[in-house]
């Protein structure tokens, strides 16, 4: 609460502050800001739910389109108590910028419903999954709006969300959804795609640093689908993981923990730290020494009051939006090198347009095509935002928008929107 009065935490104020900062310094005029600055369209829908105890449940749901001059949009649908029409909306602007930094032929949209799926059983999450997709369906489609999983949402809520689309539409649609089971058309490596995405970027900011992997002490915060790949590929590339969280709370140990066995005890939320009694919280594990820290969770977790405490050189953003404004410009001050969110977790949707890519053609990769591909496109987004942090002497967030938000303004002005 005590953060909330110092400073302002909102994503979507945060948001378009660095879009209209970015549009000034590229020379773009204040009208495409107008423009850039709220999605074009947002959908807010009510879906009656029947519950297990026979009662009716009204949750509400949302659909953010950022901009639609580059493509279709594109963007996952999360199920979290916290959702809110701001944070959707503010969602939907970061995925526009993710796809103009990995170049991806989409703008960026968004999709969420206020709910807790923790305390749901299988069959109200599949209601709940179908009445979304029949409450949205007009605004979306393969050629007009793609979702995907984010928070709490899996391939198996993406299978019953596609299944729904294709009844309505009359026809199998695999390209209305990624992220789905492999059977269903989903793409090899898509699960582990955002981590994947994680851990290139990271060995490449490394390297600027000149930081070796090997031994580096690395810190992650949150437990789910990104934390959870991410703790292993970065314990098999020979670092030392010191450090993971979950919403219970977390575990720190300098020499290291043993990332296996935490992997096996874990459930499907993630949560594995509740098993152990001396466990620190999250906050306290945020400013624990290490090289390399990683918040995977949620927004909001590195603010102004504790940038000043963080140990690490490197901070790689596997999380949307976990660093506030404030404390951005705290640890560039202190020469910490960021990775953005916007860079650092785009390995997802990069992986979701192979998805979509195979989906239109009906031909299907193998694990070494994708993740070759993906390589190559974080690989060049790395280096170009840290160019354009070089050149532009902006820091890699500001860098990472400019060259994200560039391509849509452009795209608008040859439409003439602006
Ligand atoms: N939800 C993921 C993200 O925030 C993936 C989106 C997608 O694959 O479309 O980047």
């Amino acid at each position: 609460m005590l953060v909330e009065e110092k400073e302002n935490t909102d994503v979507l104020a945060r948001t378009q502050q660095v879009i209209q900062t970015a549009l000034s310094k590229l020379g773009y005029d204040e009208a495409y800001n107008e423009l850039l600055k709220e999605p074009l369209r947002l959908l807010t829908v009510r879906i009656p739910v029947k519950m297990d105890d026979g009662k009716v449940k009204v949750f509400t749901g949302y659909r953010a389109q950022h901009n639609d001059a580059v493509g279709p949009t594109k963007g996952g649908v999360r199920f979290h108590p916290d959702v809110t029409a701001d944070e959707v909306k503010a969602l939907s602007m970061w995925m526009s910028i993710k796809c103009g930094v990995t170049n991806l032929p989409y703008g960026g949209g968004k999709g969420g419903i206020a709910c807790d799926p923790r305390t749901m059983s299988f069959g109200e999450l599949e209601r709940l999954s179908r009445g979304y997709v029949r409450a949205i369906s007009q605004l979306v489609g393969p050629t007009k709006d793609i979702p995907a999983p984010d928070v709490f949402t899996n391939s198996q809520i993406m299978a019953w969300m596609m299944d729904e689309y294709s009844r309505i539409r009359e026809f199998d649609s695999p390209g209305f959804i990624t992220g789905k089971p492999i059977v269903l058309g989903g793409s090899i490596g898509r699960e582990s795609s955002t981590a994947l995405g994680v851990t290139i970027v990271l060995k490449e900011a490394a390297a600027v640093l000149g930081l070796p992997l090997e031994k580096a002490r690395i810190i992650i915060q949150g437990f789910g689908n990104a934390g959870s790949y991410l703790a292993k590929f970065l314990h098999d590339a020979g670092a030392s993981i010191v450090g993971v969280s979950d919403a219970v709370g977390a575990l720190y140990d300098p020499n290291g923990l043993d990332i296996d066995s935490l992997l096996d005890r874990r459930d499907s939320f993630g949560t594995v730290t509740n098993l152990f009694p001396n466990r620190i919280t999250n906050r306290e594990l945020l400013v624990q020494e290490c090289d390399i820290l990683i918040p995977a969770a949620i927004e909001n977790q590195i603010t102004a009051e504790n940038a000043h405490l963080i140990q690490a050189k490197l901070l790689v953003e596997a999380a949307n939006g976990p660093t506030t404004h404030g404390a951005t410009e705290i640890l560039t001050r202190r020469g910490v090198m960021i990775v953005p969110d916007v860079l650092a977790s785009a390995g997802g949707v990069v992986v979701s347009y192979f998805e979509w890519v195979q989906n239109n053609q009906g031909y299907y990769w193998t694990e070494d095509e994708v993740n070759e591909r993906l390589n190559k496109i974080l690989v060049d987004a790395f280096r170009n935002v840290y160019d354009t942090s070089r050149t532009k002497q902006a820091d890699m967030r500001l860098s990472a928008y400019m060259v994200g938000i560039k391509r849509m303004a452009e795209a608008v002005r040859w439409r003439g929107w602006v």
